[in-house]
C-alpha cells in the first residue's frame, strides 16, 4: 500500500492546473489511495492550500422515514420502512455523515471553519462555500452544485467514479428529469423533501462521454480525475435529453431507475 505525503497531495493537485480561485466538490476514497500520512485532515489541509473553496457532501440517510402513503409515481413502496422508521435519526447539525460517504467527508465536516448546509438528507459542509450552501432549502436540495456551477467550479474525484458524482444529478435536472419526494425526520417535525433526486449508481456510465474534458493524475494506489463542471453538465444534459433512460442502474430493484424508465421511456 502507498505511504502518502502532504506534499505529494499538495503537488498532485497543482499538477491539475484548476485555477485556485475555483470552487471544487470532492469526493474521497482514502481506503483507494493508501496509507495518507495524517489521515484525512492532510487531504483537506492540501486541498485548502489549493483552492480557496472546498466542498464536501454530508449526506445523511440515516433520517429518512417511509410513509404509510404518498404521492404515485414517485419510486417508492410505502409502508415499507415501519421498521426502519424506527431507526432512523432525527437530523441536527452535528449529526455524524453516513459512514459510506467516506472518513474525509467526515472530517470535513468538523473541521475549522467549515460550514453545514441545514438539508436533513442531503447536506454539504465545506470552508468557504457558505453562500452557496446557506442557498439550499427543502424543494431545491442541488443549489449548492448550482452556486459551484455558476462560478465555474469543479469537480474532483479522488479514488472514486463517477457512480459518487453528485454534480451529475444537475445535469439530469437540466435534462427535465424532476426527482421525488422523500421524508425525514429533522429536529421532532417530519418535513418533506423535494426534488429529491435519483439513483447514481449508474453515472460510471458517463465517465466515456466525459474523457475530453477529464484530467486524470495518479495518487497512490488511485488516481484523482478533476472535470470542469460547465463542460461536464453541458455534455451530459445534452446527452440526457438525446437520451432520456440513461446513467440509470441495472438492478432491477432500483425502485428510482424504475420508474425514470417508466417515465421517460427506457428498457
Ligand atoms: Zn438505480
Amino acid at each position: 500500500m502507498s505511504n502518502i505525503s502532504y506534499r505529494a497531495i499538495q503537488q498532485t493537485l497543482a499538477s491539475l492546473s484548476i485555477p485556485t480561485d475555483a470552487p471544487v466538490i470532492v469526493h474521497t476514497s482514502l481506503s483507494a489511495i493508501g496509507r495518507i500520512q495524517g489521515g484525512p485532515d492532510t487531504v483537506i489541509g492540501a486541498l485548502l492550500n489549493r483552492f480557496n473553496s472546498v466542498m464536501m457532501p454530508a449526506f445523511t440517510y440515516q433520517t429518512m422515514i417511509v410513509p404509510e402513503t404518498g404521492p404515485d409515481e414517485n419510486g417508492i413502496h410505502y409502508a415499507s420502512g415501519k421498521d426502519l422508521n424506527r431507526m432512523a435519526i432525527p437530523f441536527t447539525p452535528d449529526l455524524p455523515v453516513d459512514k459510506w460517504m467516506g472518513i474525509t467527508a467526515a472530517a470535513m465536516q468538523t473541521y475549522p471553519l467549515s460550514y453545514r448546509s441545514k438539508h436533513p438528507i442531503l447536506s454539504f459542509s465545506g470552508v468557504h462555500v457558505e453562500q452557496g450552501l446557506s442557498a439550499q432549502t427543502l424543494d431545491a436540495p442541488l443549489m449548492p452544485l448550482e452556486w459551484l456551477w455558476k462560478r465555474n467550479g469543479w469537480v474532483l474525484l479522488m479514488g472514486v467514479n463517477h457512480s459518487v458524482n453528485t454534480s451529475i444529478h444537475l445535469a439530469e435536472k437540466i435534462a427535465g428529469r424532476t426527482g421525488f419526494t422523500r421524508w425525514a425526520i429533522q429536529g421532532d417535525k417530519i418535513v418533506t423533501c423535494s426534488h429529491f433526486p435519483g439513483c447514481s449508481s449508474g453515472f460510471n456510465e458517463a465517465a466515456g462521454l466525459l474523457d475530453g474534458i477529464s484530467t486524470q493524475v495518479p495518487l497512490g494506489d488511485s488516481q484523482i480525475i478533476a472535470l470542469p463542471l460547465q463542460a461536464m453538465i453541458e455534455i451530459l444534459s445534452l446527452y440526457l435529453q438525446q437520451h432520456p433512460a440513461k446513467l440509470l442502474c441495472k438492478d432491477p430493484y432500483c425502485q428510482r431507475c424504475q420508474e425514470y424508465r417508466r417515465r421517460y421511456g427506457g428498457h
